[in-house]
């Protein structure tokens, strides 16, 4: 079993020194899916590019482990290689690479074999509903949000890592997608033989649906003001944020909107 143990960890903004992350402990163990839902700008984007390392933030306190292994003392690839993946809220699209490539380099890096690679990648786009024609396609370029989300998805089920960070996997999702991808995601943290740790970051209950969390945490200003089951998630479909930030939350639009599009 895997272990992903965060304990009072504080960032800033490197540039500004903005503290945004303010005291957070959570542990993420192998299985377990774990929501930490907030309103904008609660600092959970900041959250999952702390824990995967992404540059611009600095850490002033507290720890990120992995079974013990300091995971902030290490680049983001390593990182990777331990066992975190971070399914970024807009992934990026990168000309002139192709995903089988990435995923070839992606398993040598782990010290795994690719030979199975093309029959995996099948198998998951099918599952996945993913077009095989963008398998061998540069990545990400010129697909649909929910298809780039099918993409990370995917990714995620060929590599396995040990502890996946979903950031707001709804976002830019139409309801087919997101089915389909959360249900995937719930699959993998059930799977027999290696069950996937879960941080699912979002800032809507839709998501949990499928992916159903055995804890939800809610992250406001930069800390967890309240943990809870499931339960909690419910709370927040029927009173918005406002009983946890004590203000009147924004309406929640139901679908994607302008606040996705526009949020960083
Ligand atoms: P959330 O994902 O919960 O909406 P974020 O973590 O994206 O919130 O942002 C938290 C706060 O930190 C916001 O006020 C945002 O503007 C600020 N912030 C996050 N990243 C950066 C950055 N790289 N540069 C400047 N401000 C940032
Ligand atoms: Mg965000």
């Amino acid at each position: 079993m895997t272990v992903l143990s965060i304990s009072g960890l504080r960032a800033e903004i490197a540039s500004t020194g903005t503290e945004i992350l303010r005291g957070i402990d959570l542990e993420v163990a192998s299985g377990e899916v774990h929501a930490v839902m907030g309103p904008n700008g609660a600092g959970k984007s900041t959250l999952s590019a702390v824990l995967m390392g992404k540059p611009g933030y600095r850490v002033t306190a507290g720890s990120v482990t992995l079974d013990g292994v300091d995971m902030l003392a290490l680049p983001t690839w390593e990182r990777a290689v331990a066992g975190l993946h971070l399914v970024m809220q807009y992934p990026t699209e990168v000309p002139g690479v192709a995903l089988d490539d990435v995923l070839t380099e992606a398993l040598k890096s782990r010290g795994r074999a690719t030979e199975g690679l093309n029959a995996d990648l099948s198998a998951e786009a099918e599952r996945i509903g993913f077009e095989e024609r963008f398998l061998h396609r540069p990545l990400n370029v010129d697909l649909s949000g929910g298809e780039k989300k099918r993409n990370e998805t995917l990714q995620l089920a060929v590599l396995r890592p040990r502890i996946a960070i979903l950031d707001e996997l709804d976002s830019g999702l139409d309801i087919d997608a997101l089915r389909d991808c959360s249900r995937r995601v719930e699959d993998l943290s059930n799977d027999a033989e290696n069950p996937l740790g879960v941080l699912a970051i979002t800032h809507y209950n839709r998501l949990l649906t499928e992916l159903r969390p055995d804890h939800v945490h809610i992250l406001v200003k930069g800390q967890i003001v309240s943990s809870g089951g499931a339960e909690l998630a419910t709370v927040l479909e029927t009173d918005g944020y406002a009983a946890f930030t004590g203000q009147d939350d924004e309406p929640a639009p139901s679908g994607s909107s302008l606040d996705d599009l526009f949020r960083i």
